[in-house]
């Protein structure tokens, strides 16, 4: 998106400030990469305009450009939209034992999260938790739980059959009370869809034990669906706040923007992963990036036709997809990247490449490092870029000398080629690489 307005302002005269004109070309564009990102149409709405009103008659800045201005207030809104007050992770589990309750639809993540964030306030906060599961329509939803406990070492409530949902989180509570617990959480049963039956129940536990946190937990990537959970738990319910789990899938984040605008309820966790540490506290600027940063396929592709040869690229693409990609493309590619503004300029617009653009940058990769790994590669013979699988400690240490540098310079290239290739790959299968090179020749 980022390149995209530069480009839409670089083919406008320079003015001295922003007109109105410019800045409703600019978030045409802004509202369809939003809706893109799976941001409401109501939301996408809002937001545009409120940045055209922050955006128009804003003198410009001389040292950049009127696009890179927009990109910016288009970024600082989408922080501040998505900032919610205090501290992300901040919890209210002061008064032991503080009950938090989960909620949610079936299968969004609420098991799994209650046991990621016992283990975060266990781990983090040094917090005495107990977990207890409600869901008392499906025994192995409780035995999960039951496990995930034992993985982490966090206590769960013994199991007792026959008991409601009210039951179990009074017992839960006295259970917490006697036993000296700081935090007690109740992992409630969802169902595919809401219904009444199930918001009773939750209602009612609410009502048992006047939860301190009510965290609602929905799946990133359902987007829209997880506005209206949203805001159909937080109208019925009440939610102190939103978990947002599956964020390391190819979701764009744009249900983070929604669910804020619409809820006004701070999201305080993204979950990333199955795993019991793939839970961070939410960061607005990350999801923000997100959100602008995302697969800029278009700007790849215009940008990318003034530099690569479209026979070249053809022949590239033929090969990516079968999985093909040695050292001879990884070279062109290198120095592609050199022309194109570095990694993060070529990566931050593909597609699921954004995270990995940063770590690249935040390891301090410069357009130095991507001639120094030019230099390894012109260094070996051409076997070995055909084939890098040749490459045992002898030849590594050769090529490295050739080149001037160490072993370890030549594994990083090494291992960057294995990341590219496995991606490269992937992209093949799902057709996205196609697409990402689509309107090329
Ligand atoms: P519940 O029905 O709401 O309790 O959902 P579960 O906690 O049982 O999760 C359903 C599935 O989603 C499980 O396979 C989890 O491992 C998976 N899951 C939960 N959170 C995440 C996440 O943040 N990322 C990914 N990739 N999977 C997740
Ligand atoms: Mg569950």
């Amino acid at each position: 998106l980022s390149e995209r307005l530069s480009g839409v302002f670089d083919r406008l005269t320079k003015q001295g400030a922003l007109s109105e004109d410019d800045v409703k070309t600019a978030l045409r564009e802004v509202r369809v990469a939003l809706l893109e990102a799976d941001v409401s149409l109501p939301v996408a709405r809002d937001f545009v305009k409120a940045v055209q009103e922050k955006a128009t008659g804003q003198a410009v800045t001389k040292s950049i450009t009127p696009g890179q201005q927009v990109v910016k207030i288009v970024h600082d809104e989408l922080v501040h939209v998505l900032k919610g007050d205090g501290e992300p992770d901040d919890l209210k589990i002061d008064n032991a034992p503080a009950p938090i309750l989960m909620v949610g639809l079936q299968g969004s993540g609420k098991t799994t999260t209650t046991g990621k964030l016992a283990k975060r306030l266990k781990e983090k906060a040094g917090k005495k938790v107990l977990m207890a599961s409600l869901d008392i329509y499906r025994p192995a939803a409780m035995q999960q739980l039951a496990v995930l406990g034992t993985q982490i070492g966090v206590d769960t409530l013994p199991i007792v059959a026959g008991e409601s949902a009210v039951q179990i989180a009074k017992r839960a509570k006295q259970q917490a009370t006697l036993g000296g617990y700081d935090v007690y959480m109740l992992d409630t049963a969802g169902r595919l869809h809401i219904d009444e039956t199930l918001m009773q129940e939750v209602e009612d536990v609410r009502n048992a034990v006047n939860p301190r946190e009510t965290l609602l937990v929905v799946d990133g990537l359902t987007g829209q669906v997880a506005v209206e959970v949203a805001e159909e738990f937080d109208g019925k319910i009440g939610i102190s706040g939103v978990v947002l789990t599956r964020m390391d899938g190819d979701g764009r984040g744009g249900a983070a923007l929604s669910m804020r605008a619409v809820t006004g309820k701070p999201i305080k966790f993204v979950g990333l992963g199955e795993k019991m540490d793939a839970l961070e506290a939410f960061e607005p600027d990350r999801i923000a990036g997100r959100i602008l940063g995302m697969g800029d396929i278009v700007a790849l592709v215009e940008k990318a036709q003034e530099t690569i040869e479209a026979e070249q690229a053809e022949r590239m693409m033929k090969r990516f997809q079968k999985g093909q990609f040695n050292m001879n493309d990884l070279r062109m590619q290198l120095e592609q990247m050199i022309k194109m503004g570095g990694m993060e300029g070529i990566m931050g617009m593909m597609p699921g490449m954004g995270k990995m653009a940063k770590q690249v940058q935040d390891a301090g990769f410069d357009d130095k490092i991507l001639r120094h790994q030019i230099a390894l590669i012109q260094s070996m013979t051409k076997r070995e870029r055909a084939n890098p699988g040749l490459l045992q400690a002898s030849r590594k240490k050769r090529i490295a000398a050739g080149a001037g540098l160490q072993v370890s310079d030549l594994n990083k290239l090494l291992k960057m080629h294995r990341q590219m290739s496995d991606m490269m790959k992937k992209m093949g299968k799902g057709g996205m690489l196609k697409q990402a090179m689509k309107g090329m020749f």
